[in-house]
């Protein structure tokens, strides 16, 4: 049997392993339990097909995807692994489990419904197994993003075969889901490897919203070459394209709703050209290889920092420079916050919260963007890049605090139904007809914050809207979330993070 190094070479035909590769395959080898963290590209299929090779017995891969199976199949055999996987889809089952039985094979690839099955564990009981790898292992977890009940199902053969090494493999996994992997598969927590998340040629840029398609018409102006600008809806995306295309720049459109022979060649346009810009839903990206996309942007908040990585990622494959810039709204935030309390089912709710919450820490950070991220996969990164909007522009803090306590104490007042506009003619004590039909003139909080407060609320309204302070209905209308009360308290306080050009405009405003 070859050492992991000579299968390296010889098979694979790669001189050195990559990143951590070779920690992971030293712990199999070893016949540890271990679950790997790395992004897509990072070459987790090899950790598990190594070791299949230099051990003992067969490698059995746990795959939720037929599609993504015969691909693995294939691209392992053409490299001359002896693999196949065992699908309703596949007419030569009983060839297999031939070959499987006799030996003569390195790879087997099931899906995690067939594992649990009797007929599946019977066969597997007389086989000696090089080890179990449990790819896409996110899956797992109901704290990931997809999870499958199916994969609760390999504990039974796990329990059974304890002397096999087992190896999770994942390109997504938040804290949580990390945790509640290794715990589902029985990996001590010593097991977790991860590695390989920094997209080193990557600048990333977070901005609040204002005009949108202005901004970006100056991130195309800045950025000639060809690039992916992710839209929330479909009417968005042909509206944006439409706006953008006005401008000069070759410009199309992407969605689910197009005619599909229009979106092929939308997408043939787009992988052939140099300058185009492609207005999209994030469906689009997913298995499309153009290695020279200069910038990435995004005119809506991504659902959560997995897929903001994962979207942003499409840039800069070649690893030339490449620009990535989001544009996010406190409305972003108010419609993912109702989306969750309606449309999603009751017991994945404390998760999406927290994706939710971990984006809204993200987009609102004073320090490095890059440092967050990697911090996010588990990493532990230097504390500035040098190559985000914050780490060469640093923007100024200020204490929102007292803002935040008045704008919050006049949602209270005024029964916690109106939006900002209003609330901010009541702070500024202005006697409009609805204010005064409303009788809100009397009220204690009228005509309390001073003009450098007023330009502060919407600031404010924005973080606290982010953080879940505040909530906001279907009409803007403004209530508390779990975290008003600590701020009114005045327990907790509300750090504020003024881009550079509006502080700089401040600070000339005060000298006068
Ligand atoms: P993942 O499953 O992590 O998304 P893959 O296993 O598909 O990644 O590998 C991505 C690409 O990297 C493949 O084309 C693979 O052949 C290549 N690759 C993996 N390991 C190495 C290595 N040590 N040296 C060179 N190329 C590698
Ligand atoms: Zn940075």
């Amino acid at each position: 049997m070859p050492t992991p190094l000579e299968a390296l070479h010889e098979t694979f035909g790669f001189s050195q392993f990559r990143g951590r590769q070779q920690d992971v395959i030293d712990r199999v080898m070893a016949g540890c339990n271990t679950l790997a963290v790395m992004p897509t590209g990072a070459g987790k299929s090899l950790t598990y097909q190594i070791p299949a090779l230099c051990r003992e017995g067969t490698g059995l891969v746990i795959s939720p995807l037929i599609a993504l199976m015969h691909d693995q199949v294939r691209s392992a055999e053409a490299a001359g692994i002896r693999a196949a996987a065992l699908t309703s889809a596949d007419d030569n089952r009983f060839e297999t489990m031939d070959r499987l039985r006799a030996g003569q094979l390195d790879l087997l690839y099931v899906a995690p419904e067939r594992v649990s099955t009797e007929g599946f564990r019977r066969l597997i009981d007389q086989t000696p197994l090089a080890l179990i790898a449990i790819d896409e292992a996110h899956c797992v977890s109901e704290w990931g993003h997809d999870f499958r009940p199916d994969y609760r199902l390999l504990r039974g053969l796990l329990e059974e075969r304890p002397e096999v090494p087992r190896l999770a493999l994942t390109a997504t996994a938040d804290h949580h889901t990390r945790e509640d992997i290794l715990a589902q598969l029985g990996i001590e927590p010593d097991g977790l490897i991860l590695a390989g998340f920094d997209r080193e040629n990557l600048r990333y840029g977070i901005t609040t919203r204002d005009g949108v398609a202005k901004q970006l018409m100056a991130l195309l102006d800045d950025n000639p070459g060809s690039g992916i600008v992710y839209a929330p809806t479909r009417d968005a995306t042909e509206k944006l394209a439409a706006q953008l295309g006005a401008g000069g720049r070759p410009t199309r459109a992407y969605h689910a709703g197009l005619d599909p022979q229009i979106r092929a060649a939308n997408q043939r346009a787009f992988v052939a050209s140099e300058d185009m810009v492609m207005v999209a839903t994030v469906a689009f990206g997913m298995g499309i290889d153009k290695p020279d996309v200069r910038f990435v942007a995004h005119a809506g908040l991504p659902k959560s920092i997995e897929a903001y990585y994962q979207e942003t990622g499409r840039a800069g494959r070649d690893g030339e420079p490449a620009v990535t810039q989001l544009f996010w709204g406190a409305d972003d935030f108010a419609r993912a916050r109702r989306r969750i309390e309606t449309d999603v089912e009751e017991g994945r709710r404390p998760g999406e919260r927290q994706r939710l919450n971990a984006m809204a820490m993200l987009v609102e950070a004073p320090g490095c963007r890059r440092a967050i991220l990697l911090r996010h996969f588990g990493e532990t990164p230097p504390p500035a890049c040098g190559n985000c909007d914050n780490c060469l522009n640093p923007p100024t803090g200020i204490d929102g605090t007292v803002v935040a306590q008045k704008l919050l104490s006049a949602a209270f007042r005024t029964e916690m139904r109106y939006g900002v506009t209003h609330l901010t003619d009541v702070l500024a004590g202005r006697e409009t007809e609805r204010v005064l039909m409303l009788g809100h003139n009397r009220l204690s909080v009228f005509g309390i914050a001073d003009e450098a407060e007023l330009k502060l609320i919407k600031p404010v309204a924005r973080a606290l809207l982010a953080r879940d302070a505040l909530r906001a209905d279907d009409y803007g209308g403004l209530s508390f979330g779990p975290g008003a009360r600590p701020i009114l308290k005045g327990e907790e306080r509300l750090p504020l993070v003024l881009p550079p050009e509006r502080a700089r405009r401040r600070k000339g405003k005060e000298r006068v």
